[in-house]
């Protein structure tokens, strides 16, 4: 059943980048298995998955303690909320955090993260629809931030991530993302090594690819519509 759904999945990114004439290997799939449980993981991997993403850093702590016969084979992406108490776990247990929107959160993370460890990869989260309630730099803080969390010496500034406000067709779709890829393009002209646009999620990957993304955080195209979710706060 997930094999099915993820070769569907599949199928959709190639389609995509064959219409975006981008190489199907330009684009990585990360799968996203908040309020699924470990076995759905487990599924996945079985299917030949390897990279899994997470919102809520207990529930991800969780996962990553029930599946530790798997942790060497598997890369941990934190990708929703972090906050400041949050973050030693964070450095201690995941790969990567798609998820970093203020200065301080990448000074902690790169204090905090084990010398025994590779350096953590992060991308910074761009508020890119302007939205007063969502997460994410401001894209007038973006550049700044950028420069400074570039010189933090165990963290990798790998590029960014965004999530756009819904929109209604493919036209209106391609708009955020566009202005994320120019976003990043301009950063990397001036002198940042950054290889990763974090967008595209199951209702919009074909106009993420379209522009541009390096990585699509696909849940509920693989594994049908969440449970309601639980009381905790996100980032909880
Ligand atoms: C839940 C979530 C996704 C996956 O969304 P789907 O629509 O289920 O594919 C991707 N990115 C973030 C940050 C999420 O919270």
């Amino acid at each position: 059943m997930i094999a099915d759904k993820l070769q569907q999945v599949r199928a959709r990114i190639a389609q995509a980048c064959a219409s975006a004439s981008r190489p199907v290997q330009s684009v990585t799939l990360l799968v996203v298995t908040k309020t699924y449980g470990p076995e759905a993981v487990r599924e996945a991997f079985e299917a030949g998955e390897r990279r899994f993403g997470e919102n809520y850093v207990q529930e991800g702590m969780d996962k990553i303690a029930s599946l530790a016969d798997l942790r060497g084979a598997i890369e941990w992406h934190l990708i929703g909320p972090l906050q400041s108490n949050k973050t030693r776990v964070v450095a201690e247990q995941f790969d990567w955090v798609h998820s970093v929107d203020r200065l301080k959160i990448a000074q902690r993370l790169s204090e905090q993260r084990p010398a025994h460890l590779p350096p953590l990869h992060v991308c910074l989260q761009v508020n890119i629809s302007g939205e007063a309630s969502k997460s994410g730099l401001m894209p007038d803080e973006v550049a700044a931030t950028a420069h400074a969390v570039a010189k933090l010496p165990r963290l990798v500034l790998r590029g960014l991530m965004a999530i756009p406000e819904p929109a209604a067709d493919f036209a209106a779709q391609r708009v955020p993302h566009r202005q994320l890829r120019e976003m990043m393009q301009s950063l990397q002209a001036r002198g940042l090594a950054l290889d990763t646009l974090s967008i595209g999620m199951s209702a919009d990957l074909e106009a993420a690819i379209a522009e541009g993304a390096t990585l699509v955080r696909i849940g509920s195209a693989i594994f049908g519509e969440r449970p309601i979710l639980r009381g905790a706060a996100p980032g909880s």
